[in-house]
Order: C-alpha cells, then sequence, then structure tokens
C-alpha cells in the first residue's frame, strides 16, 4: 500500500527528501509507509482543517427505501469506511497525533469524494447516484435518485432521519443491508461525511457482505 500526493514542481526536493518516491508512470509522487504518512501533511491536508485516509478497502452500503415521491421501494447507497486516517491540522492537535487512525466498526459515510470517474460511471449506472442541483444548497452534488421515478432522495433523508435504512437501531435493520467490498489499489486521500452510530458495531457482524 501505498499514498499518491499532489506535489507541486517546486516542493519536490522537500518531498523527495521526506521520503518520498517519484513514479515514473503516474509522473506522481508517493509514500510507501503508513507510520510516514504524517510527514508529508502539507500535500495531504493542502488548506483544508480537516481530511481522511482511506486504507485498503471500502464498501458501498445498498438498502432499500421508500421513494417520498411515488411510494414504491428504491435502492439506494451510502458507503461503509472501516480503516481509515482522520487528518488535522498539526498546529492544533500535534505532530503525529494530528494523523489519528481509526480501524474497528464499520460507519456509514454519505459521501466519499473525490471517486474516480468509471466507478462513479458504475455507480450511476447500477444505482441512479449521479450528480444532481439542489436549490437548497445551490449546488450540484452526487446524490440518490429514485430507480422508478427518478426524483431525488435527498442526504438529509437518508442519512439524518431515524425511518432509513442507514440508520442502524436493530440487528434486524442491520441485516437488509447489503456490503460491497472496494478493494483500494492505493490509499487514498478523500473527504468523507461520516454519520458515527451507537450500534455502528453490529453492521460488521450482521449485514449481508458480497464482493463488488
Ligand atoms: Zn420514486
Amino acid at each position: 500500500m501505498s499514498l499518491i500526493i499532489e506535489v507541486p514542481f517546486a516542493e519536490k526536493d522537500e518531498a523527495k527528501s521526506l521520503g518520498a518516491k517519484w513514479n515514473p508512470e503516474l509522473k506522481k509522487w508517493y509514500v510507501e509507509e503508513r507510520q510516514n504518512y504524517y510527514k508529508f501533511e502539507k500535500w495531504i491536508l493542502g488548506n483544508k482543517e480537516k481530511t481522511h485516509i482511506l486504507c485498503d478497502y471500502f464498501y458501498i452500503v445498498e438498502g432499500t427505501h421508500i421513494c417520498f415521491k411515488c411510494n414504491k421501494p428504491t435502492t439506494v447507497i451510502g458507503f461503509g469506511v472501516q480503516k481509515f486516517f482522520e487528518v488535522y491540522d498539526s498546529n492544533e492537535y500535534g505532530k503525529k497525533d494530528n494523523f489519528y487512525f481509526v480501524d474497528d466498526d464499520i460507519h456509514i459515510a454519505s459521501h466519499i469524494e473525490p471517486l474516480p470517474k468509471d466507478f462513479l460511471d458504475i455507480l450511476k449506472e447500477k444505482y441512479n447516484y449521479y450528480e444532481s442541483y439542489s436549490k437548497t444548497a445551490n449546488e450540484s452534488y452526487l446524490v440518490n435518485h429514485c430507480s422508478n421515478c427518478k426524483v431525488i432522495q435527498g442526504d438529509f433523508f437518508l442519512f439524518q432521519e431515524v425511518d432509513t435504512p442507514f440508520f442502524i437501531d436493530s440487528i434486524e435493520k442491520a441485516k437488509q443491508l447489503k456490503l460491497y467490498k472496494i478493494p483500494l489499489k492505493n490509499d487514498l486521500i478523500v473527504n468523507l461525511d461520516i454519520g458515527w452510530g451507537s450500534n455502528d458495531y453490529i453492521i460488521d457482524e450482521y449485514a449481508q457482505k458480497f464482493n463488488f
């Protein structure tokens, strides 16, 4: 496993001196060892206050939801994350401590961004998950759509409300989730919106698991 980082040309010597390696095929710098990621905070975090590094794999979490518009059941997706770094600003959290490694329960994220284009094409084709304009947010974002009537199944209703497939409060609900494991060739710097549910520990044990 390794992590590809975006290093501006002017900073290449600095990255190299910290131990970054050059991949001539991709024409990108990368970091080999997870315990060294923290040395590259500058390029991993950039100007952001917080980011994440997904490690090894993640899941597509498939659930069934009744469309508020046509009242028919439709398949909706979120993402399952289990093994990742939360990365914060070292000025606030201290060097090394600002890279917090999580590896226990599966938590459900409403978003992982960015995702590769070919993968997004599959999500659109298979799940009606694609970019739509939101009047409330005044921007386009990736969102679930009803498989029958194509109406947006908004994030708030899917991920914040109690009566949704992703709100796990019983073993029965966990059993209805289908998890498709997506292996990663490299660790991935992404933005995640994670819902931390107090019953998330039952997802790993009771959800149905498949390979994608
Ligand atoms: Zn519908």
